[in-house]
């Protein structure tokens, strides 16, 4: 099915910061990403079990009341010791949304005691865009970001749990980072890079 010869998307989200790195993207695409804010789209509740669930809850939200195809994300820290939480719940794992210190505290409270060879994590991003609020074949883009919880914070930048993630590539946490190699090599970098290769094939 061929996209609405509008070429405009509607991006699921109010993350101001999402919308310039995706709007990247869809630029070089030859599209125009406007945020959902612009249609007075509420946010879509997630009921899903999984990212790629939420993620197409979303766009397909989006998609039905602008009558515009959607792209929406979905993201989180998967713990394998943890059977994968916090996952959908990271942003609010602590209780409350967004708290990202107590979100940490928590998560180096469950992992207390947790030897280094069973500490592997990562984080996820999923990308969904439908073509329309119908569409039976959204284009999906997982990105994964491979590493392992530390013992203790380290580093100043990123956001989240980033200073708790340890790049192994790298040698250090994703808050010890510079910004630049995170964004290229980020599970958000990596699923933006598999979803430009879909976009471009479309
Ligand atoms: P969102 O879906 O992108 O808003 O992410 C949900 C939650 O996952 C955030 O509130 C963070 O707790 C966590 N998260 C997602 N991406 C990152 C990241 O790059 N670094 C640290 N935490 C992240």
């Amino acid at each position: 099915m061929p996209m609405a010869t509008t070429r405009e998307i509607v991006l699921a989200s109010g993350n101001a910061g999402k919308l310039a790195e995706f709007r990247t993207l869809f630029d070089d695409a030859g599209w125009q990403l406007r945020p959902q804010s612009g249609f007075n789209v509420p946010d879509a509740e997630e009921t899903g079990q999984t990212f790629i669930e939420n993620a197409i809850l979303k766009a397909r939200h989006a998609a039905r009341l602008t009558g515009l195809p959607a792209l929406a994300d979905d993201s989180g820290l998967c713990v394998d010791a943890l059977g994968g939480a916090p996952g959908l719940h990271s942003a609010r794992y602590s209780g409350t949304h967004g708290d990202h210190a107590a979100n940490i505290d928590k998560l180096l409270k469950a992992m207390a005691g947790v030897p280094d060879a069973r500490r592997g994590a990562r984080f996820v991003c999923v990308l969904a865009l439908l073509r329309h609020a119908d569409d039976p074949q959204p284009l999906i883009a997982e990105g994964l970001w491979e590493g392992r919880i530390q013992h203790a914070r380290s580093g100043e930048g990123g956001f989240g749990y980033d200073p708790v993630f340890f790049v192994p590539e790298h040698g250090m946490s994703a808050a010890e980072l510079p910004a630049e190699v995170k964004h290229r090599s980020s599970h958000r970098a990596r699923a933006m890079a598999l979803l430009a290769q879909r976009l471009a094939a479309l």
